[in-house]
This record gives structure tokens, C-alpha cells and sequence, in this order.
């Protein structure tokens, strides 16, 4: 069974960064229903461009309604649901079996993936949303690797599976940590993260005296996951079966989504053509971009403290994004800059087609030929460089 890169897509810039990277799907939301709302997200007209240039480059896009719907949502979708009709996505992200429902009686012809947030965990639930016409089950990231394993030895439907990005500590689905603490609806895309605060207990007659809190064996109190890499485990998850690989992290930045999409196409590829083994490279890069420290999460085993960040729920990334490449032209490079370049500078630039190699700065040039001597964000400059830089290459600094 061919499998898939399914990259996370924000937005527009991100969508081009994910398809130059090498995705082969991307997944998107519109203003609503889409449980990221922290981010752009699409407009119907930037759903259409987004379509026609997914379309021309032969990826698919799938289009997530995976809040948990309220009665009174259902109208506003109705009429959504219409316009994406139109639009024709390859197909919808669904975790509410309302809208699963309204999906069928409206008779919206676009296969349906049950979403993460279903929590399916097991394979008689795969078989219960295959029978209802699903036509793909992202499986709940709480499953370790012979769970995997057992459900795609059992189903005779697509899987997906979360291999890379942020995880949730409680199960998928169902957390109400923020509509508690500040009545902010995870299920509904506005979840406000109170899983990575730093907690303490203080008795009530003893204000001011914040008592640490460990953990025992019963489970975890401190919450702030790790961020899952899956890296190592590519190989074994394709010869499993596993048909799509999914990045979270729709609302990371074009760099992120990048290199991440072009560190596990890089191990998609080699887990294709039989000889998966892991780069040391790959690491190095993953480390480069945002996480909080990387955890195989429930996959090896029962998640424990080491799963946990206890230190700060920060992210750290190993390198700053600096630009992006938009010509080469006779020894010059052109790049839009995102960040400040200076004279001496070591640079990487890493290519869509993963290759990099490091640049000392000698020069740099606005687009009037100026020598000037460091760049500021979102203008234009060229440097020279012997080597063709590929269109849509990344240009980072290791910190
Ligand atoms: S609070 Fe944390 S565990 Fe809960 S939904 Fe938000 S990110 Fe997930």
C-alpha cells in the first residue's frame, strides 16, 4: 500500500513550505470548526487557491470539522459543508458523529478520515466507523506500537498515525483542563495549554506556601509532555501497514513545518525502499526547529517521568530562521530575509531537497546592489555563492 506525509497547514505560506518539502497531503481548516483556532486558518477563497495549487502540484488536502459539535453549530456547518462541496476536498477530518451524520444526509460526496480527537483505540472501533463509511481512522496517540500493530493486522482500513509534534497528556478527545481554568473549549479549537503551567498545592490556611508535587505510582501529576518524534520507528511502521504519517502543528511556523516535513520524507523514502535506518543528521535537524524535548510518548511503553518536561514548557530550537531563497541567478542568490544576517555570519542553507551545506557570509547585497552590512526581516537581498541554492531553500544559523 503506497503511505503518505501528511504535513500540518496553517496557512498558505505554510501549505507551499509543507508541498516543497515534500508532503504528499496537507491538512487545513476554515475560520470555524477546525479545532485550531489560534491560527489563520483558511478562508473559502483561500481554501479554493490553496485547492488549485495543491491540484497542480498533484498533493491532496484534507479539511478538518473536528470540534465536537453544539446543536446550535449545525446550521453554520450545514451551509459550510455546501461551500466545501464545491471546493472538493480530498476529504474531511470528522470526530462528531453529528456531523459525520450531516456529512451523509446531505449527501456531501468526500470521503470522511475519523479524526484523533474520536479516541479510537482499539480495532473494533476502526471496524465500527469503517462499516459507517469511514474511509480512514487516525488512530488515538495513545497507542503503543503492538497496539498498532494488532488493529492494522485486524482492520481492513486506512490508518493514520501521529508521528511528529505536540501531544496532549490527557486522552485524545477528552480533556477539560482549559474549559475549566479559563472557560476555553479544547474540543471546540481554543484550547489554552494549562497542561504545560508549572503547578504547586498551597493549603488553604497557609497562603503563599507552595508545596511541590511529586509523582507516585499511580500516575502522573505534572503534565507537560514531552513533544513526540516517531523518527526512529518510521520503518517499523510502514512495514506494519500504516498508510498515512501526520506532523502536528498547524499553528508552528513555515520553518518548522519545513524541515520536519523534510527529516521524515527523508525516512519515508528510505523505509520505501527497504533499508530504514536512522541518520544522525535527522536528529540534529529535529532538534533544530521548536519542541520541548522529544518523548516516543505511549509508543514504546507506558509513558512515564521521562516523558514529562518538568523543567520549563518553553520550547527550545536549535537554530534561527533566517530566510528563504527565492532565485539563484548567475552566482547570486536572492532571498527574502526573515531575520538578521551580518557580515561573518555562518549560515546553513538546507534545500527542499535536503540537502545543506554551510556559508561564511562575506558579502551581502540589497536588490540595488549595495553592499550593506547585515539584512533586516522581510526585505530582499542577494549574497554570492558558487553552487545553484535551490528555489523555496531554507537559510538557518545553529545557535
Ligand atoms: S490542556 Fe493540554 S492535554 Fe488538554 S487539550 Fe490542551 S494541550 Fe491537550
Amino acid at each position: 500500500m503506497a503511505v503518505e506525509l501528511l504535513s500540518p497547514a496553517g496557512n498558505m505560506e505554510k501549505l507551499i513550505s509543507a508541498v516543497n518539502f515534500g508532503a504528499d497531503a496537507v491538512y487545513l481548516s476554515g475560520k470555524d470548526y477546525g479545532l485550531r483556532a489560534n491560527t489563520d486558518n483558511f478562508s473559502l477563497e483561500e481554501m479554493e487557491n490553496a485547492f488549485d495549487f495543491l491540484r497542480e502540484k498533484g498533493k491532496k488536502g484534507y479539511v478538518t470539522i473536528n470540534i465536537y459539535a453544539r446543536n446550535n453549530d449545525f446550521n453554520g456547518l450545514k451551509n459550510y459543508l455546501y461551500d466545501l462541496k464545491k471546493i472538493s476536498p480530498d476529504a474531511l477530518i470528522i470526530s462528531d458523529p453529528g456531523v459525520f451524520k450531516l456529512v451523509r444526509d446531505l449527501k456531501i460526496d468526500i470521503p470522511i478520515h475519523i479524526s484523533t480527537q474520536s479516541n479510537v483505540t482499539n480495532y473494533m472501533a476502526v471496524e465500527f466507523w469503517r462499516n459507517m463509511g469511514a474511509d480512514r481512522v487516525v488512530l488515538a496517540r495513545e497507542l503503543s506500537r503492538d497496539e498498532i500493530k494488532f488493529i492494522a493486522e485486524h482492520v481492513d482500513c486506512e490508518l493514520e498515525v501521529f508521528v511528529h509534534g505536540a501531544i496532549c497528556i490527557s486522552h485524545s478527545g477528552r480533556c477539560v483542563l482549559s474549559n475549566y481554568f479559563n472557560n476555553k473549549d479544547s474540543n471546540r479549537g481554543e484550547c489554552t495549554h494549562p497542561c504545560r503551567w508549572s503547578y504547586h498545592l498551597v493549603e488553604e490556611t497557609r497562603p503563599g506556601e507552595y508545596l511541590p508535587v511529586f509523582e507516585d505510582e499511580r500516575g502522573t501529576y505534572i503534565y507537560n509532555s514531552k513533544d513526540l518524534c516517531l523518527i526512529e520507528h518510521i520503518g517499523e511502521l510502514v512495514d506494519m501497514g500504516v498508510k498515512s504519517f501526520k506532523i502536528e502543528g498547524r499553528m508552528k511556523t513555515a520553518m518548522y513545518v519545513s524541515v520536519v516535513t523534510g527529516v521524515y520524507r527523508k525516512a519515508i523514502d528510505m523505509a520505501l525502499r527497504g533499508n530504514f535506518k536512522v541518520d544522525e543528521d535527522w536528529i540534529k535537524i529535529l532538534h533544530s526547529v521548536s519542541n520541548r524535548g522529544y518523548t516516543k510518548g505511549f509508543y514504546a511503553k507506558e509513558v512515564d517521568e521521562s516523558s514529562i518536561n518538568y523543567k520549563t514548557s518553553a520550547y527550545s530550537r536549535g537554530a534561527d530562521f533566517l530566510g528563504v531563497v527565492y532565485d539563484y541567478i548567475s552566482g547570486k542568490v536572492f532571498f527574502h530575509s526573515k531575520g538578521k544576517i551580518q557580515k561573518g555570519d555562518l549560515i546553513e542553507i538546507l534545500t527542499p531537497k535536503f540537502n545543506f551545506f554551510d556559508l561564511k557570509i562575506e558579502s551581502i547585497f540589497d536588490l540595488n546592489g549595495v553592499e550593506v552590512e547585515f539584512t533586516k526581516p522581510n526585505y530582499d537581498y542577494f549574497i554570492m555563492f558558487d553552487e545553484e541554492v535551490q528555489h523555496n531553500s531554507l537559510i538557518r544559523r545553529y545557535r
